[in-house]
């Protein structure tokens, strides 16, 4: 169990609270509204009530035992921008921030914060992908050209193998493991054969992985 910090109770800061408390971890969440922080006190095991562009009322918070803080201040760019200035002059190492506009980020990319969030467009960029490529169920960027795709094999794959799905692209492509059901097969090889309902779990460039599945789609 860790302990995080949310500062910012909008939409995206709760969501992200109630997340992390779902998964066991303690949350500070903290928001400038009493309104806001009394609506979710009964579902959250702490909050508080702060104004967070004032250094000395967070400092008073044991933000530097958290593994992060998260700051989803929003609407308030100015807040939100002194804010991180205070986090780093307490000493927070991991400081993630939710940006609205471009000017924000920018600011927050030479203040040099561990991570810059722009909800929105994720989504939307999520969202985008999905609908052109709906048999990738999950995808993870681990850097900005190489991904982690997981692929749905449909009917028109099913008896097919991995040799002849990655065929000319073999050697770029490595497969991960395949899933069936409860099952996680991660000794996979050019003859293993994919099923209906399996699902394949890609690594590779962003560029060989998006021919594949292109590919997939006119199959
Ligand atoms: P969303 O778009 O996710 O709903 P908003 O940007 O609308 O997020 O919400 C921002 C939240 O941050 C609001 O609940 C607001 O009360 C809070 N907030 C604004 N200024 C401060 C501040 N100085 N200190 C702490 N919380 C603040």
């Amino acid at each position: 169990m860790a302990q995080f910090a949310v500062i910012g109770l909008g939409r995206f800061g709760v969501t992200a609270c109630l997340e992390l408390a779902h998964q066991g971890h303690h949350v500070c969440a903290a928001d400038i509204s009493d309104s806001t922080v009394n609506h979710y006190a009964h579902q959250l095991s702490y909050t508080v009530v702060i104004d967070a562009s004032d250094e000395a009322q967070l400092a008073r918070l044991d933000l530097i035992s958290c593994q992060a803080v998260l700051v989803a201040i929003g609407e308030n760019i100015e807040a939100s921008i002194l804010c991180v200035l205070h986090l780093k002059n307490l000493g927070v190492k991991e400081i993630w921030v939710k940006a609205c506009t471009k000017s924000h980020h920018q600011i927050l990319s030479k203040l040099g914060v561990s991570r810059i969030i722009h909800p929105e467009e994720e989504m939307g960029v999520r969202v985008a992908q999905a609908l052109n490529y709906p048999m990738v169920n999950q995808y993870f960027a681990l850097t900005q050209s190489t991904f982690i795709v997981e692929l749905a094999i449909d009917l028109h794959l099913s008896g097919r193998t991995i040799g002849w799905l990655l065929k000319e692209r073999g050697s770029d492509i490595k497969p991960l493991t395949l899933r069936r059901d409860e099952y996680f097969n991660t000794e996979l090889n050019l003859d293993t054969e994919l099923r209906h309902g399996d699902s394949l779990v890609l690594l590779g460039s962003k560029t060989y992985l998006t021919k594949l599945a292109k590919r997939f789609k006119v199959l």
